[in-house]
């Protein structure tokens, strides 16, 4: 019944999914089998948001976001589909083929140029995951001083010695460590200080009207001043507004990501962006 609604409304626009828990758990379901026949290489691709200098908005980088177009289902979103491969088991072939088709993408952008990829705390959870992630790198023949992998405080849930020594291989790699949606999760300053973590990514929660909400603010002014005492770069995210990113400016914030510049776009668009050394967002005044 819920499928039913989820096909009839894909025809005219996006699938929303708006459903209650029940009609949930029996899409999530129907994803994981539909996930699990799926042509990958085919129906998997990613999307590319310009990362941004707060400065002079120069692009220092893009993150890779993945998309699935799924001919049975219609648009299915990362955050709906991420969860249940990692449920399902499969999610270490859906990061091996994004992160091949991300560097691939990112091999033809100016190489002063990074990539930030998303990783599954299930991509660090073993020696074996963790390797087949480095041999798609070391593959790709991109630079891995310039890749920034994403993990999430939710891999603090599992096996932090295992996540410890995965990121430690990376690290060794040259690849660069980010903590996505910092300030949400399971973070204790003990943990922050074991990773080798090389960037913050502070989550767009804290982010939407911190110029009005005195609680945000202070929450992005301590986050930036952890990273500062760290001596880690910091990147905002979910930049709506012009308010925002004059705000942030003012607490010292380097670099930004969000729709007040751009939002994520197609390979073609990212790479005639990447392409330009100069190209600035100078009509975004502040
Ligand atoms: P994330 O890594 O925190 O990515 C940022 C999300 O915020 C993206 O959603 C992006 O489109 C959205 N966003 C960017 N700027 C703005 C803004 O100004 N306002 C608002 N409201 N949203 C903004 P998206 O693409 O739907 O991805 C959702 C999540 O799915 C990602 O959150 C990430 O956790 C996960 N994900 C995406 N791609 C991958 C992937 O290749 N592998 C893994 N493991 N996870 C992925
Ligand atoms: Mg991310
Ligand atoms: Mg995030
Ligand atoms: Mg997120």
């Amino acid at each position: 019944y819920a499928l039913y609604h989820a096909k009839k409304r894909h025809r005219g626009g996006a699938v929303l999914f708006n459903t209650d828990h029940k009609d949930k758990i029996n899409l999530d379901a129907r994803i994981e089998s539909v996930l699990k026949q799926a042509n990958l290489e085919r129906e998997l691709s990613l999307v590319f948001q310009p990362i941004v200098n707060v400065s002079d908005h120069s692009i220092l980088g893009f993150e890779a976001l993945a998309r699935w177009a799924s001919p049975t289902l219609g648009e299915v979103s990362p955050a709906r589909f991420i969860p249940v491969a990692e449920r399902a088991g499969i999610i270490g072939e859906l990061t091996k083929t994004l992160l091949r088709k991300a560097l691939a993408a990112a091999t033809c952008w100016d190489a002063h140029l990074r990539l930030a990829f998303n990783l599954s705390a299930h991509d660090l959870n073993s020696n074996e995951s963790a390797l087949a992630i480095l041999s798609v790198v070391e593959r790709s023949g991109f630079d891995p001083k310039r890749l920034d992998l994403e993990i999430t405080e939710t891999a603090f849930a599992h096996d932090f010695a295992q996540i410890t020594h995965s990121v430690e291989m990376l690290r060794r790699l040259g690849c660069g460590i980010s903590l996505d949606d910092f300030g949400t999760g399971y973070s204790s300053l003990t943990r922050l200080h074991a990773l080798p973590l090389t960037k913050f990514k502070i989550d767009r929660s804290f982010v939407a009207n911190l110029h009005t909400k005195p609680a945000s603010y202070k929450i992005v002014k301590s986050l930036l001043a952890l990273s500062a005492d760290m001596g880690l770069d910091c990147v905002i995210e979910g930049v709506e507004t012009k308010e925002e990113l004059q705000a942030l400016k003012a607490l010292g914030g380097t670099s930004v990501q969000g729709y007040l510049f751009s939002p994520p776009l197609p390979e073609d668009e990212a790479r005639y962006l990447a392409a330009q050394h100069t190209h600035r967002y100078s009509q975004i005044a502040v």
